[in-house]
């Protein structure tokens, strides 16, 4: 892991390289001209210029460590920047973690040391025309070459589909089906019979390459089996499904507060029926405070996942799914009100809302598509809801408790033979423990506790009103909820709340039978402006 300062340092050199060379306007023109910026990644993945995928490689060839929590971190910044470049860097990545978990030493040495000192970009070759979600029904195949009985080689037949950097990468991880089951090689660019098709026209992220890939008797050398033993490759993609799962949950999590930080200054500019829209209820509570809501439990639940993968707890896949599963959904949807929240505006080409909501719409596709993690998550449920019997938040607690009761019955009833039902549950479970998870972090930021390294944009009253929000609109009140918003007219920002000391409990006393007012009116005395 590297040190906060260290990290502090990238995400500023990051910041000040995308204010000089990716500014709005040039990214809207490589939007348009529908253009990978190819140049921008090499110096992006240099050693020594950017080096960005140094944080990625292990300190031992030649990188510098970065664990979870660095890793997410790095991606919500680069794509608040743009999430096409940050695919196209962070192809690199998710091409080597294959090796990186499943390599032989020497396979590690060789193909780790290059992309750390060369800048080599990888591509990750799961996905076939007929194998998507379902990587079981792969079609490639790698055909033992042997020499007096020793396997020598492997010849790949097949084809790939919607590979990142397919048409740039210098080296690829293919996954093929072997006599001994699936597993992952390495192919260099320009392997006899690996070719790659024109990159596809894609609805969002057009400044990254996407293209299709055919492998016609392509020879690779047996040391170039990942690992060196057959029918691994499965579980080596899964040994690393919680940490890829939550890089693209900081994607959805980055590129839903890029659009929000462009409605939300728009909102207190825009003058409309004699005062901004930014003091206009039915526009604030409908188009930003339940995106910072759901972007906000998003990232807490990233977090601590992230915290909890670098202190060892395994590869948490379930953790991971749900962190993706919210966090995207939520940057969609982000983006999505952030288009309406700037009205015809927002609508065109012209502004960069557009752009951005075209382009988060991936996040719920790649690496494993929502409906597969609400699968993933659902299938997991009895597991999770052991582990965090005791969340220490009311509502969160009544959630989850009220989900142990529903799969109970829906156990004793089997209707989780449904497959509407299971996923539901899915959807269920990931709001009850995002909700667990925010105000854990509420709690740990009240107390000093929380990481160095964390976004710090909220405090711990902010955090514990985007809670009371999420219980509002999830709540059958359907209460407004409240966020801390600057009604001043002539100052017309977004203010956080002051931190008062308390995470749990207002200043409304609790209606009747519950444990605060339930209209979120008292989160709304808590942050009144100017306290
Ligand atoms: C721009 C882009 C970049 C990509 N980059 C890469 C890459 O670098 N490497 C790589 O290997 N792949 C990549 N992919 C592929 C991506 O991971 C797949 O598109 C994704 O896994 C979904 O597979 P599919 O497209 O075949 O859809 P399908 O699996 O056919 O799914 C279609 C729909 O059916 C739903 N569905 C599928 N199975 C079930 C089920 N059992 N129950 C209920 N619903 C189900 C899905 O949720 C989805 O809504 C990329 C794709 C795109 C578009």
């Amino acid at each position: 892991m590297i040190n906060a300062k260290t990290l502090k340092l990238s995400v500023k050199s990051l910041k000040e390289f995308a204010k000089k060379r990716l500014a709005d306007a040039e990214l809207i023109a490589l939007d348009a001209r529908d253009e990978c910026p190819l140049d921008i990644v090499r110096h992006m993945c240099s050693p020594d210029k950017l080096g960005i995928q140094l944080l990625f490689i292990p300190e031992e060839f030649g990188g510098f460590g970065g664990g979870a929590f660095d890793v997410y971190c790095i991606c919500e910044e680069m794509a608040r920047i743009d999430l096409g470049v940050a695919t196209a860097v962070l192809a690199t990545f998710l091409g080597s973690d294959p090796i990186t978990v499943g390599a032989t030493p020497e396979q590690k040495k060789l193909w780790l040391s290059r992309i750390a000192e060369e800048g080599l970009l990888f591509a990750y070759g799961a996905t076939e025309p007929d194998a998507g979600s379902d990587l079981g029904a792969l079609q490639t195949t790698a055909d033992r070459v042997e020499q007096d009985g020793r396997v020598v080689g492997y010849r790949i037949n097949g084809s790939k589909q919607w590979i990142s950097n397919g048409g740039i990468a210098g080296a690829y991880t293919i996954l093929a089906s072997t006599p001994a089951g699936p597993s992952w090689f390495i192919v260099e660019r320009g392997a006899a019979g690996f070719t790659h098709g024109k990159p596809e026209d894609k609805h969002g992220i057009r400044t990254s390459n996407t293209a299709a890939l055919s492998l016609s008797d392509v020879y690779v050398d047996a040391d170039r089996l990942v690992g060196g033993v057959e029918g691994q490759g499965l579980l080596q993609a899964q040994a690393v499904f919680g940490y890829t799962r939550l890089m693209v949950a900081a994607f959805g999590l980055g590129a839903g507060w890029a659009a929000l930080d462009r409605a939300i200054p728009y909102s207190a500019k825009r003058i409309q029926a004699g005062s901004p829209l930014s003091e206009k209820q039915g526009y604030t509570h409908k188009l930003i405070v339940p995106n910072v809501a759901r972007l906000e439990a998003g990232r807490a639940y990233i977090e601590e996942t992230a915290e909890r993968i670098d202190k060892g707890e395994g590869s948490l896949n379930t953790e991971g799914a749900i962190a993706k599963y919210m966090s995207t959904e939520a940057g969609n949807t982000a983006a999505d009100a952030s288009i309406q929240a700037l009205g015809g505006y927002g609508y065109t080409h012209e502004y960069m809302v557009e752009k951005i909501s075209r382009d988060v719409r991936i996040t719920t596709i790649y690496e494993g598509t929502s409906e597969i993690m609400e699968m993933t998550i659902s299938r997991d449920f009895e597991a999770l809801d052991a582990r965090h019997s005791t969340v220490g938040a009311g509502y969160a607690a009544l959630a989850l408790h009220a989900l142990a009761e529903v799969m109970e019955r829906a156990r004793a009833g089997r209707l989780t033979r449904y497959q509407h039902i299971l996923l539901r549950m899915g959807e269920w479970i990931a709001y009850a423990e995002c909700a667990g998870t925010l105000a854990r972090r509420a709690a740990r930021m009240a107390e000093g506790q929380l990481s160095e390294k964390a976004n710090q944009r909220f405090d711990a009253v902010g955090l514990a009103a985007i809670r009371a929000d999420l219980r509002a609109r999830g709540g059958p009140q359907g209460g407004p909820g409240w966020f801390a918003v600057d009604h001043r007219r002539r100052a017309g920002r977004w203010r956080r709340g002051r931190f008062r000391g308390r995470t749990e409990s207002y200043s409304h006393p609790p209606r009747p039978g519950r444990t605060d007012c339930g209209y979120g009116f008292c989160c709304r005395r808590a942050l009144r402006p100017g306290r």
